[in-house]
């Protein structure tokens, strides 16, 4: 049997009917209670007897079968399950694969259907991924710019959160307006602070957030202006770095100044970061370096935001000062336009540059 000194970061309920799972409330504030007191091994058994019911199931059992057999699966996963409502468990938690194991078999002798305890513990990335999501929608909502939570939801989803549900991807981001109210920065305001964070979690944020480059949200503000777009792009670099930014889908429509758009600088950084020095149209190095020393491409709109093209980065592509003429200037740029979106796989086709 394996055994973690670690508590889960559990957010997971068991019961054979929804009515008799415990909310996953119920589960962090009796996980938050324990944590509070470590020393109190009955903590430990009531957070886990809160979150998993096991004798519940136990009970059913026996109440449907009689005594329990003396040896057999059954009997080692009804013993397993019972050491957590009881006062055994005082040193260690076990694991989320035990824990289904044990109710694996329990489950399908009942004939229930099978619920699986998920493992909720977040992975460094994870975590990372939704703290620059939410440095993102902040940088957005302080500088007035619309974004939706729910399409940065889905695209994390979609991406390195795979995993995860709607909720619990809600639910972080709750926990990450508690994280940034503590660091004393401002929060976003639809995902009012929900502190329930472990302490472990608590560590690996702020661990993270130094990863990368303890980015101010207002770097992630879209800007009119080309070199403070640059400027916040370069500080952006390492956060994008992994994580590609979900940009702007309708630049045109929400973000027009005058006769100039607002840009996105987490989508400059990170098709920079992607072109790592190289024209992406013509493969040469950058003509020369940034003063802060970084190659200096420029970063092209593939269907001008005029054409409607989104600020995303399906949509851009880092090219040499030369090749960014020849999209603009050059006898027909559509044919550049098309020329650069099969060249690069990320590309989507957005539509025609021909015209006026
Ligand atoms: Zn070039």
């Amino acid at each position: 049997m394996e055994y973690s000194d670690q508590p889960p970061e559990f957010d997971f309920t068991h019961g054979p009917t929804e009515a008799e799972r415990r909310a996953p409330s119920v589960f962090r504030n009796a996980v938050s209670d324990a944590l509070k007191r470590p020393t109190k091994g009955g903590r430990k058994v009531l957070a886990m007897f809160e979150a998993q019911n096991p004798n519940g199931l136990v009970a059913r059992w026996q109440r449907e079968n009689g005594d329990l057999p003396e040896t057999g699966a059954i009997r080692e996963a009804t013993d397993f399950l019972k050491k957590y409502g009881g006062r055994n468990c005082v040193r260690s938690w076990p694991t989320v694969t035990d824990l289904n194991d044990a109710i694996g078999v329990l489950e399908a002798a009942l004939g229930d259907e099978p619920t699986e305890v998920k493992d909720v513990h977040w992975s460094d990335d994870e975590l990372k991924a939704c703290l620059i999501a939410y440095l993102e929608m902040l940088g957005k909502e302080m500088s007035g710019i619309d974004y939706s939570k729910s399409e940065t939801n889905q695209i994390l989803r979609d991406g390195p959160l795979k995993d995860r549900s709607k909720s619990s991807v809600e639910y972080r981001m709750q926990n990450l307006s508690a994280f940034f109210q503590e660091q004393g920065l401002p929060t976003i305001d639809g995902y009012k602070p929900a502190g329930n964070v472990g302490p472990s979690v608590l560590e690996r944020l702020i661990r993270l957030h130094v990863e990368i480059g303890q980015v101010d949200p207002s770097d992630f503000a879209p800007s009119v202006d080309e070199r403070t777009t640059r400027e916040r792009s370069s500080r952006l670099r390492k956060a994008v770095r992994e994580h590609v930014p979900a940009g702007n889908a309708n630049p045109s429509r929400t973000e027009r100044f005058g006769s100039s758009y607002v840009r996105d600088p987490a989508v400059v950084a990170w098709v920079l970061e992607q072109a790592n020095g190289k024209c992406e149209l013509c493969d040469a190095d950058a003509p020369f370096l940034t003063p802060i020393g970084e190659p200096f491409l420029e970063v092209h709109h593939v269907t001008y935001l005029g054409k409607n093209g989104p600020d995303t980065t399906s949509n851009a592509a880092a090219l040499c000062p030369n090749c960014h003429r020849k999209c603009h200037n050059s006898e027909d740029p559509e044919l550049v336009r098309l020329e650069l979106v099969q060249r690069i796989p990320r590309l989507t086709d957005h539509g025609s540059v021909a015209g006026a």
